[in-house]
This record gives C-alpha cells, structure tokens and sequence, in this order.
C-alpha cells in the first residue's frame, strides 16, 4: 500500500495521519486532532486524523479551484490514463485495503471488506473507459450556422462520506466525478477514515496536486464548511437523511449543485412459487446481515406470503444460525462488528422497544449462541416475525442486523405495503412467474429493484433513491453525465 505504517491492533502506536491538500499532506491549521478507534476492541487507538476546520476547507477549495481548470483542460485520455493507472495501483493494494476496511468499518474481510476493495478498483477501470462519453451533440442548423454542445465539468465537487463502506461510497463518487473533469474534496466519516487516506495516496500518485483533496474531522465542523463554502460548486453527499436534509438546505440556499444518497427501509417480496433454499440465499444477501445490517439497501422488511411464510422463514432461520459472528479479519467470518457504541446502542434500543410490542414473534435470536463480545462492538443477527407494517421496526432505518417478516396474501396488498414507506432506495422481488416479477418490480417506488437476487451490485448501473432516499444518481454513464457534468451550448454564426 505505501512505505508508512499502516493502523493494526497489534502496533504499539496509532498510525498519526495527515491530510491531503493542494497535493501536501498537512495537519489542521490549528494542529487538532481526533483519535479513531477501531470496532474489534473500543480500547484500541488505531490513528489519529487531523480535525480539520474552516480555514482548512479554505485552502483545500483553493488548491482544487487552482487544479481544477488544468485537469478539466487536458485531453479526455489524458484523464482516462491517469485513472486507468489508478486502478492498476488499488488492484494491486485491494488485499491491504481490504484488512484496513476490515479494521476501521468491522466489516468482515471475506463477505465485505475484500469486495468493496475490488469494487473500488473496477469502478477505476469502468469511468476511466467512459472518458470519451463526454461529448456534446451538434445541431443540423445549417452551413451557415454551427451549433453545439459541449459537456463541461461542474468544478469542484465535495463528498461526503458515510462510515459503513467508505471505499465503496468513494468509488460511486471519485472516479466519476475526476474523470469528468471536476476537482474532488472528500470528507472521510471521522470514524472509518483510514481507507480513504490510503486511497488518496494511490490516486495522488498519478493526480495533479490539487485535483483529490481529503479532509477529516467532524461533519458539523469540517462538513457543514465545505457544505458552506462558495468555491464548492457541488456537494455530493451519502448519509443518514436527517443530515441530508440539512446539507441540501445549506448548499442549496446558496445554489449549489446537490445530491444525495440516503438512507432506505427497503421491501423483499417473497412470492408463493419461490419458497426454495436458492431463495433463501439471497433473501440472506438482501438483508445484508453480512455486513451488519449497516447498508441503505438491506431488504429489511421481508414481505413472505402466507403460504410459504412458515416453510420459508424456518429456511430462512436455521441459515441465519450458521452465519458466523466474529472478528472481521478472519476469514471464517460472515458478520464482523457494529461501527461504534452509539450505533450498538441504537441498533439494541430497536430490538428493546420490538420485543416489548404486543404480537411480536422472535422467530431468531443470535444473542446467546454468540461467542464473541467485549471490547468489540458485535451484534447478533435477530428476526422478528408477525410485525405490521405500521410499527416502528418496519418504518424506521435500523442500520443494523435486524429483519421484520410481514405476512401477505394479496399482490395489491403487498405492492402497497411495500409503498407504505417515506423511503424508495432498494427493493427485491423474488418470483418464478416472470410477468408477476417484473410487473411487481415496476410497481415498487425505489430507485434500485432487484429480480430474484439479493446482492448483485455492479459497476454501471445506476444508484440511488427514489423519496426521501435521495436525489440524483451515481455510479453509472448516465450518473457522470448528469451528476458530474453541465452542458454548455455554442452558437456560432458562419457566414
Ligand atoms: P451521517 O449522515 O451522520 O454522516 C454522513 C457524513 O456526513 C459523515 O461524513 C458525517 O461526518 C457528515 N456530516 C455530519 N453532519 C454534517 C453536516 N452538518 N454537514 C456536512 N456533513 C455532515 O451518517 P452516518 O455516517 O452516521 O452513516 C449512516 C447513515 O448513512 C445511515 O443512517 C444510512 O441511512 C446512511 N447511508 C446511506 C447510504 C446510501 O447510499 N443511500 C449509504 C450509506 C449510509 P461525521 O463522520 O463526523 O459524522
């Protein structure tokens, strides 16, 4: 990865890390620091960050302004090489990338940490293959008249990142938005900050200063200020939806291009003639409990027909039970750990105030069988069944490793319970019947539906939400051209 020491729990002192601005690694203007601690053990200090302020977001958005209009100036493949060369470099680093995810997110190495690190390195390749999309169209106006369009960057972009898959996020963002021609800030989640550090020194590499800027610290400090910040053309956010909403006021009161990735309570539709254990499988990667339940897609609410309803969920259970709980650096592991206490504490006053509701079943609960606990922060798989649409578990974003079964009997029925939500991110819909699948797909409001898989993520495609779940798209041409880009018209008269 590089030549410095990199954070593990084994070393005696945290890895002291800096930030990159204007292409320097530098402390916060006031020298402040903030501590990371890792998952697997609250005790342990892996790092420490610089805790960047103001004055900070000042001199990183003037380095990117300075390096913006050089970058935007080169020819497409000039951009397209440097970003094929970072690809190169993250593939080789993906294993390091992949321990270090595991040790700053808790997400385990085998079934998170070690995809997300490839996925980072694909989407590398993938923007840097669309280089040469950015063309504008002409108008058939005459030989007299030239009318054109041009795609232009929109400038400097900031991003915003969110903890529980940082290299992820980074890659639905960063190769985009640089290969377009834009200038990116990102601000690193203050408590997985690590990977995006590392990523910045492969991508430095083969950057013109300024072009990639990192910035760590607290989102109300150093986030709320790029959000702020004038010479931020864009902010491109992934986060929870309460702080969505705020940064898209703040950046919007100024007029600043926005969008944003949010939070999901996503439906996974089981119908009668898929009770199989294929199904089960991916049910179980829908629910996402193989990364802690700490993703905006997880099916959380799994929608069972009474038919199958009893047949699927003892499936469904005795496979949760195998999944092993454990520390996300091995490779045996299935589920590693919570981010924080804070989190924890959110996931377990969930599952407090479910179990006290009048009608609830527990058809799983991991919490006995579980080997693993102090100091790190692991949580059990947990299902509950009979829970009603309406209840809090079923309409709140848990952020954890935590499903409510609801039975359903009628197409209709089911299609608006699945609707019945302020949220439309993800959705699943597992049928033989193709015509009832797809016709159910289409019917469902979310901006990502699944067809009889529950993982299946790939570079391309289009990401985001419908609702409250966000505005915009990322991680596709189409994202590129509309989130990353603006259209510049050229009228020329020829005569
Ligand atoms: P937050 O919304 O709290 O934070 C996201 C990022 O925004 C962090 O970097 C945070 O900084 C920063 N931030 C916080 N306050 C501000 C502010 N006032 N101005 C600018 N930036 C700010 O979410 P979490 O990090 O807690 O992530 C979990 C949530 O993210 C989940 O609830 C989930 O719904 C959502 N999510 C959505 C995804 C999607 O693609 N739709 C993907 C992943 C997560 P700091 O690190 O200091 O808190």
């Amino acid at each position: 990865m590089s030549s410095h020491t990199v954070p593990t729990v084994e070393a005696s002192e945290p890895t002291a890390y800096r930030m990159l601005i204007g292409g320097e690694w530098v402390e916060a203007a006031d020298g402040r620091t903030l501590e990371v601690i890792t998952p697997i053990d609250r005790h342990r200090v892996i790092a420490t960050t610089p805790r960047a302020g103001a004055e900070d977001v000042d001199r990183a958005v003037a380095a990117a302004r300075r390096a913006q209009r050089g970058w935007a100036a080169l020819p497409f493949t000039e951009r397209q090489g440097a970003l094929l060369r970072i690809a190169d470099d993250l593939e080789d680093a993906a294993e390091d990338l992949a321990a270090l995810t595991a040790l700053d997110t808790g997400n385990a190495l085998r079934t998170q940490a070690r995809p997300e690190a490839l996925l980072l390195a694909s989407a590398f390749r993938y923007f840097a293959g669309l280089a040469g999309e950015l063309k504008g169209v002409t108008l058939p106006s005459g030989t007299d008249a030239l009318s054109l369009t041009r795609r232009v960057p929109v400038g400097v972009v900031a991003g915003i990142l969110p903890w529980n898959s940082p290299l992820m996020i980074a890659a639905f963002k960063l190769p985009a938005a640089l290969v377009s021609g834009n200038a990116m800030i990102l601000k690193a989640a203050e408590d997985a900050p690590t990977t995006i550090l590392e990523l910045a020194r492969v991508c430095e590499r083969h950057l013109p200063p300024g072009v990639l800027g990192v910035l760590t610290g607290y989102g109300p400090e150093v986030g709320q200020a790029l959000v702020e910040h004038r010479g931020v053309d864009k902010v491109s956010f992934t986060g929870s939806t309460a702080t969505g909403s705020g940064v898209a006021a703040a950046a919007g009161e100024r007029l600043a291009h926005v969008s944003l990735e949010l939070g999901g309570k996503s439906p996974c539709i089981v119908f009668p003639d898929s009770d199989t254990d294929e199904v089960v499988e991916q049910v179980l990667l829908a629910t996402r409990f193989a990364r802690q339940g700490q993703s905006c897609t997880s099916g959380s609410r799994l929608f069972l027909h009474e038919s199958v309803h009893d047949s699927f969920l003892d499936r469904l259970v005795d496979r949760v039970s195998q999944l092993v709980v454990g520390d996300p650096r091995e490779e045996a592991t299935d589920i590693g750990c919570i981010i924080n206490q804070r989190q924890w504490d959110r996931v377990q006053g969930y599952v407090d105030d479910a179990l006290a509701t009048d009608g609830i079943r527990v058809a799983y609960d991991g919490r006995p069988a579980l080997t693993v606990g102090e100091p790190g922060f692991y949580h059990a798989p947990m299902i509950l069944s009979q829970v009603d649409n309406g209840w809090r578990i079923a309409r709140e974003e848990i952020f954890g490793p935590v499903l409510s079964v609801i039975p359903w009997r009628e197409e209709d029925e089911v299609v608006a319970m699945a609707n019945d939500s302020h949220y439309g991110l993800a959705a699943f819909v597992f049928a033989r019947d193709l015509g009832m699948a797809l016709r159910t797909a289409q019917r469902v409001e979310s901006g990502w539906v699944q067809v009889n898989q529950g993982g299946g993520q790939q570079v391309g495609q289009s990401y985001g939400g419908m609702k409250a779940s966000g505005q915009g798209r990322e991680f596709s041409l189409e994202g590129m051209l509309e989130g990353f880009t603006q259209i510049q018209q050229i009228n020329v008269r020829l005569t």
